[in-house]
């Protein structure tokens, strides 16, 4: 597969990103669950929906500590980041049984990072035919009440250690 996968998120992400004030990632691990689209809290890092998400149930797994440095990961964030992943997969195989994933960070506004300097890994579940309904989930006039239903399964569930 050759086409770039992680395109269609990054324009409106990138022009999401920058007319926020401060970073989304730390905002979000200080808001609520709910508002802030957070799906799991671990020790180290977290997991929350992409606002502006390539598939339905497109999670990114983040460290609590702001940091854009993916070298400075200390192993427990990594492991844990690692870790929280994997669970993701779990609950998205429950709630949206995809057929596959694309998993990976994006390090760099080169590489397509939205956010620079807080890095972060995408969980997108993938099926076969996809990219047919993509465009009727990046319709934001749709998406708040999708993301908090989607928010609100995956977090239910989410595996047990
Ligand atoms: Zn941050």
């Amino acid at each position: 597969m050759t086409r770039q996968l992680w395109a269609p998120w990054r324009l409106e992400y990138i022009q999401s990103a920058d007319q926020q004030e401060g970073c989304v990632f730390c905002l979000a691990q200080a808001g609520d669950d709910e508002s802030s689209l957070v799906v799991h809290r671990g020790e180290h890092a977290f997991v929350l929906l992409n606002k502006f998400p390539y598939a339905s149930g497109h999670l990114m797994v983040a460290p609590y500590r702001h940091t854009g440095d993916f070298a400075d990961l200390s192993a427990e964030e990594a492991i844990e980041i690692h870790h929280l992943a994997g669970q993701g997969m779990g609950a998205l195989a429950q709630v949206y049984a995809p057929q596959g994933y694309n998993a990976g960070w994006n390090l760099g506004r080169i590489a397509g990072a939205g956010v620079v300097d807080h890095v972060h890994q995408h969980v997108v579940p993938r099926w076969v035919g996809d990219t047919n309904f993509m465009p009727v989930l990046a319709d934001v006039k749709v998406l708040p009440e999708h993301l908090l239903e989607t928010r609100e399964k995956l977090a239910r569930a989410w595996p047990v250690a």
